[in-house]
C-alpha cells in the first residue's frame, strides 16, 4: 500500500532548486515517442514521470512525435499513443507536436552551423568514417572534407537537399573535435539523405536530421526546461549542450538522465513487441498478455494501478530490474479496493436440490462489495438446479478440504446451507451431479441442528445465468530474463500462456459487465469482459490477475 508520501526523488529535488534560485521560471517536460510502435508500461514510467513533474510544478509537457526517422513510422502509432497517454490520465499541452514540424528551422539552423565553419559536408563512406572517428581508446582524425570552404559546403548542403547525391553519397557534419573522449563529439552526423517520403511532410524532404540534432532544437524550440530522456543518452548530453550552445535557439533546455524500467519475465522493447506482433506470437499490440498498456487495458489493468506502479518503482539513475509481481501488486490492490464482486463458475458441476420445488425462483441479496457500501447491491436468482465449481465437490476428503462433501454440509455464498446426498455419475464414472438437500432455514443463520458448515462455496443458479468464455493468461514468458544473456526471447515464450474456458456460468448481472469494468469472481481472481472478442450472449471474461501470487508458489515447488 502507497499510504505514506515518498521521499523526493533526485529530479524533484534538482527541480525544487532551479525554481529557487530562479534558474527556472516555468517548468517545461515533454514526452518524445517515436510512432514506431505501442506505448509500453516502460514508456508509462517515462510518461508519469514527465507529465508528473509538470502536473506537480504547475507546468506544462507536450507531446512531441519524434519522427525524424521517415522509415518506420505509422499513422496508427499516432493514434494509439494520444489514445494510451488519455486513458492513462495526461493531458498535453496544446496540440500534438512533431519533430518534423520544425524540418524548416533546423535546416536553417544548419545552414547557420555551414557559415560559422562548424558544420561541413563529408564524402567519407560509412565504413571509412568509422575508421576515421578511432576508437574509445584511441582519437579519431580529421576526414579529409574536414576544411571544406563555408561556400563549397554550402553549395554541396544544396545539391544534397536538392536530391542531386544518392543515399550515403555524403552527410553533413557538426565540426567538433576528433579527439574528443566522447565519441560523440567526433563530428557527428547531423543530416543524411534519405530519399523517403515523410507520413507528416510528404516528399519536401529528402536529407532528414539525426536524432541528436533535432531532439534538443526541438526542446528549445518549445521551451522546454528540463529535457529528461532515459540513461543511454547520458553520453550524448555534451553534443546537446553543444548543439545549444552553438545555435541561435531561443531558450535553454537542460537534459536530465533517468533508469529506464526493467521487469523482470517481460520485454519490453518495441522491436521485440513488434516481432511477437508480426509473428502471430501474440494476436495484435493490444492482445491482453502484452506488456503494452492497450494490453494491459484489455487485461482489465486500470489506470490507476498503473500509475501507482510508477510511483512505487521510484526514479533513479541506476539500473536494476523490477520484479513484475510489483505490477501484479498494484492492481490487485486497486481491484480489491474496487471492482464489485460477482460469482461466476469456471468448470460447473451440477447440483439438483431435491426439496426445493422444481419452476421456484427467489432472489437473494448480495453485497456488491464487502466494504464498499457504495457499489450496489446484486439480486442472485435461486432455483432447484445449480451449478458449482467440479473441484468444490468431492465424495470423500480429509478435515483439510473445506469445501461440499458426500454426507456433509457447505454454505453457498450469499444463500443457503446444502447437505450432500448422493451422486449421479456417466458411464465413465465421473461424476456429472450431486443430488442434495437443502437448509431453507439457514438464510444469514447457522443451521437449526447446530451443525455448522466447514466452508463457503460459490454458485450460480442452472436455470438463470450467463454463459461465458473465460481466458486465463499466464505470464508470456517463462524465463525471468527472456532478453538478456544472448537468449534468443521468442525460445523463452511460455506455452501455456492461455488457456480458454467455454461454458463457464456467471451469475445474471454479468450480461451487463461492461468491458474495463474489473470483478472479484468470488474466489477465483479478477476479470474484465474482453473488448475485442465474445457476443451479446456470450461475453468473454479475461482473467486479469489472480488472487494471491499463486505463481511464486508455483516455482518454489
Ligand atoms: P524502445 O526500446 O521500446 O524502442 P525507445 O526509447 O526507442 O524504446 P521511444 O518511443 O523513443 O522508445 O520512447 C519515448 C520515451 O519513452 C523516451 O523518452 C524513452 O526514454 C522512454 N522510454 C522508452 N522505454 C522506456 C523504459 N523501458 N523505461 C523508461 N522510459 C522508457
Ligand atoms: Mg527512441
Amino acid at each position: 500500500m502507497i499510504s505514506e508520501r515518498k521521499p523526493a526523488h533526485f529530479l524533484q529535488i534538482l527541480i525544487r532548486e532551479d525554481l529557487a534560485e530562479g534558474r527556472v521560471t516555468q517548468v517545461a517536460t515533454r514526452f518524445p515517442p517515436e510512432p514506431n510502435g505501442y506505448l509500453h508500461i516502460g514508456h508509462a514510467k517515462s510518461v508519469c514521470l514527465n507529465f508528473g513533474l509538470a502536473r506537480e510544478f504547475g507546468g506544462t509537457c507536450n507531446l512531441r512525435f519524434d519522427d525524424t526517422n521517415p522509415a518506420r513510422e505509422e499513422e496508427e502509432f499516432v493514434d494509439a499513443i494520444k489514445r494510451d497517454l488519455s486513458w492513462l490520465g495526461f493531458e498535453w499541452n496544446g496540440e500534438a507536436r512533431y519533430s518534423s514540424d520544425n524540418f524548416d528551422q533546423l535546416y536553417e539552423w544548419a545552414l547557420y552551423l555551414i557559415k560559422e565553419g562548424k558544420a561541413y559536408v563529408c564524402d567519407l563512406s560509412a565504413e571509412e568514417a568509422r575508421q576515421y572517428r578511432g576508437t574509445l581508446k584511441e582519437p579519431g582524425k580529421n576526414s579529409p572534407y574536414h576544411d571544406r570552404s563555408v561556400e563549397e559546403n554550402l553549395v554541396l548542403f544544396e545539391r544534397m537537399r536538392n536530391g542531386e547525391m544518392a543515399e550515403g553519397q555524403c552527410s553533413l557534419r557538426a565540426k567538433i573535435d576528433m579527439a574528443a573522449p566522447n565519441i560523440n563529439l567526433r563530428d557527428p552526423i547531423i543530416y543524411r539523405i534519405k530519399k523517403m517520403a515523410h507520413h507528416q511532410t510528404g516528399d519536401k524532404w529528402c536529407i532528414y536530421p539525426s536524432y541528436d540534432f533535432a531532439h534538443g532544437q526541438c526542446d528549445a524550440i518549445e521551451g522546454i526546461s528540463h529535457s529528461i530522456c532515459t540513461l543511454e543518452f547520458e553520453d550524448h548530453r555534451p553534443l546537446y549542450d553543444w548543439l545549444i550552445e552553438n545555435l541561435p535557439v531561443p531558450s535553454r533546455p537542460r537534459q536530465y538522465e533517468f533508469a529506464r524500467l526493467h521487469l523482470n519475465y517481460t520485454v519490453v522493447s518495441k522491436r521485440k513487441l513488434k516481432q511477437l506482433v508480426d509473428e502471430g506470437h501474440v494476436d495484435g499490440w493490444d492482445d491482453p498478455r502484452m506488456p503494452t498498456l492497450s494490453g494491459l487495458r484489455r487485461r482489465g489493468f486500470t489506470p490507476t494501478a498503473i500509475r501507482n506502479f510508477c510511483e512505487m518503482i521510484g526514479v533513479t539513475r541506476s539500473d536494476s530490474v523490477v520484479d513484475v509481481g510489483m505490477l501484479e501488486y498494484s492492481i490487485r490492490d486497486d481491484l480489491d479496493k474496487n471492482a464489485p464482486r460477482a460469482m461466476c463458475v469456471l468448470a460447473p458441476l451440477k447440483v439438483t436440490l431435491k426439496n426445493y420445488p422444481e419452476r421456484q425462483q427467489e432472489m437473494l441479496a448480495a453485497p456488491g462489495h464487502p466494504v464498499r457500501d457504495d457499489l450496489p447491491a446484486r439480486e442472485l436468482p435461486f432455483t432447484r438446479t445449480l451449478y458449482i465449481e467440479k473441484e468444490d465437490f468431492r465424495e470423500e476428503a480429509n478435515k483439510k478440504y473445506k469445501r461440499l462433501v458426500l454426507g456433509k454440509k457447505v454454505r453457498l455464498r450469499n444463500a443457503y446451507v446444502i447437505f450432500a446426498e448422493a451422486v449421479v455419475k456417466n458411464d465413465a464414472g465421473e461424476i456429472v451431479e450431486v443430488i442434495c438437500s437443502v437448509d431453507l432455514d439457514s438464510l444469514g443463520k447457522d443451521p437449526a441442528d447446530g451443525v455448522k458448515p466447514k466452508g463457503v462455496i460459490h454458485w450460480v443458479s442452472a436455470e438463470k445465468n450467463v454463459d461465458c468464455e473465460v481466458r486465463l493468461y499466464d505470464r508470456l514468458f517463462n524465463d525471468p530474463a527472456p532478453d538478456a544473456g544472448g537468449k534468443n526471447f521468442l525460445d523463452c515464450v511460455n506455452p501455456d500462456n492461455l488457456q480458454i474456458l467455454k461454458g463457464c456460468k456467471a451469475e445474471v448481472g454479468l450480461a451487463n459487465a461492461e468491458p474495463e469494468q474489473g470483478y472479484q469472481f468470488e474466489r477465483n481472481g479478477y476479470f474484465c469482459r474482453d473488448s475485442k472478442y465474445g457476443s451479446v450472449e456470450t461475453p468473454v471474461f479475461n482473467r486479469t490477475i489472480g488472487l494471491r501470487d499463486s505463481w511464486a508458489k508455483e516455482q518454489n515447488k
